[in-house]
């Protein structure tokens, strides 16, 4: 598959981190990169709605899916069934188009496996105990399935080292110009810039 100049962003964060409050705010600073929007097999929590939060689909839905390979990674996470559209995906890159998934560990490891050159950014809370008391704030989980979530916090927090950028969020503001900032660098790398920039720098060749 060719990738003309587009990034691939992973973010990955034990749940509760502040993943979802971060990257919305990152697209909103950077609205030319494009959200790829996950099917799952999870119930809405109140106020998600499908095809913006993600596409919710059952159980018989999702194992068709797997099988017509419609997904580029898929994984299940606490309890539920979670996947990426590869024809999406695939249609983004085509053009040129910077992505970001957000995604759990088990899903950024596969796709780093089809396109090595995707860069992974962990978001880590402060603390377990900050994390914890994030979930609750939230409010939008179960006591099952919180501490289902935590559980699996430390696990994950254990692979960090594989990730090409860690932004703590602690002070939210901080976090974001952070993640920002990663975008904003990896669209700078020369290799980026080079295909980017064929013309421009063609013409600056030739004068003089
Ligand atoms: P939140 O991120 O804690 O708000 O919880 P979600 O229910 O939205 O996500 C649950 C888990 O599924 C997280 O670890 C996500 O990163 C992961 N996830 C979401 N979409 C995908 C996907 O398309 N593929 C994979 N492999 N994991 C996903
Ligand atoms: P995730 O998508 O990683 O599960 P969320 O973005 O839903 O995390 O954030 C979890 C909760 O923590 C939300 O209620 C959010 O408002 C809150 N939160 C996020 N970042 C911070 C921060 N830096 N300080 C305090 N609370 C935060
Ligand atoms: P939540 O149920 O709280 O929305 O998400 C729980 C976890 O699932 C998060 O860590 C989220 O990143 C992950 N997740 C969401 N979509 C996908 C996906 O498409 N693939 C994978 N592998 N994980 C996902």
């Amino acid at each position: 598959m060719s990738q003309p100049t587009g990034n691939i962003f992973i973010v990955v964060a034990p749940s509760g981190a502040g993943k979802t409050s971060l990257v919305t705010a990152l697209l909103q600073a950077e609205p030319s990169v494009e959200l790829s929007i996950s099917y799952s097999t999870r119930a809405p929590r109140k106020g998600e709605e499908d095809g913006k939060h993600y596409h919710f689909v059952d159980q018989t839905t999702f194992k068709s899916m797997i099988e017509r390979g419609d997904f580029l990674e898929y994984a299940e996470v606490y309890g539920n069934f979670y996947g990426t559209s590869a024809p999406w995906i695939r249609s983004r890159l085509e053009v040129g188009q910077d992505i970001l998934l957000e995604i759990d560990w088990q899903g950024a490891e596969q796709v780093r496996k089809v396109f090595p050159e995707a860069i992974g950014i962990f978001i880590a809370p402060p603390s377990i105990e900050e994390l914890e008391r994030r979930l609750r704030g939230r409010a939008t989980d179960s006591e099952d399935v919180i501490r289902r979530r935590l559980a699996s916090a430390r696990a994950e927090i254990d692979k960090i080292a594989e990730y090409d950028y860690i932004v703590v969020n602690d002070d939210f503001e901080r976090a974001r110009l952070d993640l920002i900032s990663v975008v904003r660098a990896n669209r700078l790398r020369s290799a980026i810039q080079c295909r980017k920039l064929a013309a421009m720098l063609a013409r600056m060749g030739q004068a003089g």
